[in-house]
């Protein structure tokens, strides 16, 4: 089976439809890491989408922030302006789609969902010494994370050799690899990298060869900014998506 995995859209319609168009004919099922919402200016059209399309989904902080599982007491005053202004705009059967996403490890086709890290939903692994202890916590090989938006990974050999993994460094390219004993594996964000690279990230995972592929692939980020504009949201939410910050 060959999955598009596919994380942190956070309601960026038209990275999620790059993705779709550039992916299409690669996979047969969608898995979605969580952060459905937040920052973006489409969080009805891409709740919709995930609820119509993903065989699996489970929960961001954004997500759980948006619907009132949670109050965004650790977010900045931006990303707080965010969630209530996306509160205000889902329908209540969006919200109340929200408000019942799992929380993950979440276990699926021989694989792991994970939005933070496999002990803790809300966890960043940014670096080596983030995901080290992360590998006792990962009974399937691989899981899959979200949550930094930074395309790529880590990898644990059978050596007891960590290294990290990299995404393609632009739009259009892609990079592959078969997962050693141990991986931790991020599609990256396909609404809001955050590696120095603007365009929209995703994964392909085919289960039989246990080859990922990782993609970046340009997006109308122009269209998606003057949305977030005349939503009235932050403007600094549409200006990083130039600069994937
Ligand atoms: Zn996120």
């Amino acid at each position: 089976m060959r999955y598009l995995i596919i994380s942190d859209i956070h309601a960026n319609w038209e990275g999620l439809q790059a993705v779709l168009a550039d992916s299409e004919g690669k996979y047969e099922k969608i898995c979605c890491l969580g952060d459905v919402v937040g920052y973006g200016a489409d969080p009805n059209l891409v709740t919709d989408w995930v609820r119509e399309n993903c065989v699996a989904v489970i929960r961001g902080n954004h997500d759980k922030a948006c619907s009132g599982v949670e109050e965004p007491d650790g977010f900045n005053d931006i990303a707080r302006a965010a969630v209530q202004w996306t509160r205000d705009e889902l329908t209540p059967e969006n919200l109340e789609y929200l408000r019942e996403l799992p929380k993950g490890p979440y276990e699926f086709d021989g694989f792991t969902m994970v939005h933070g890290s496999p002990m803790d939903e809300d966890e960043y692994v940014i670096d080596v010494y983030d995901a080290i202890p992360q590998f006792a916590f990962a009974i399937t090989n691989p899981v899959f994370f979200g949550h930094t938006h930074v395309q790529g990974g880590f990898a644990l050999t059978g050596m007891g050799t960590v290294f990290p993994r990299r995404g393609p460094l632009q739009g259009g390219e892609s990079a592959s690899f078969e997962v050693v004993d141990k991986e931790l594996v991020n599609p990256g964000s396909a609404g809001q990298p955050r590696d120095a690279i603007w365009e929209a990230g995703y994964a392909i995972y085919e289960t039989e060869s246990r080859v990922v592929t990782l993609v970046r692939v340009e997006y109308d980020v122009l269209a998606a900014q003057t949305k977030i504009r005349e939503a009235g949201l932050p403007s600094a939410l549409a200006d990083r998506l130039s600069f994937g910050r």
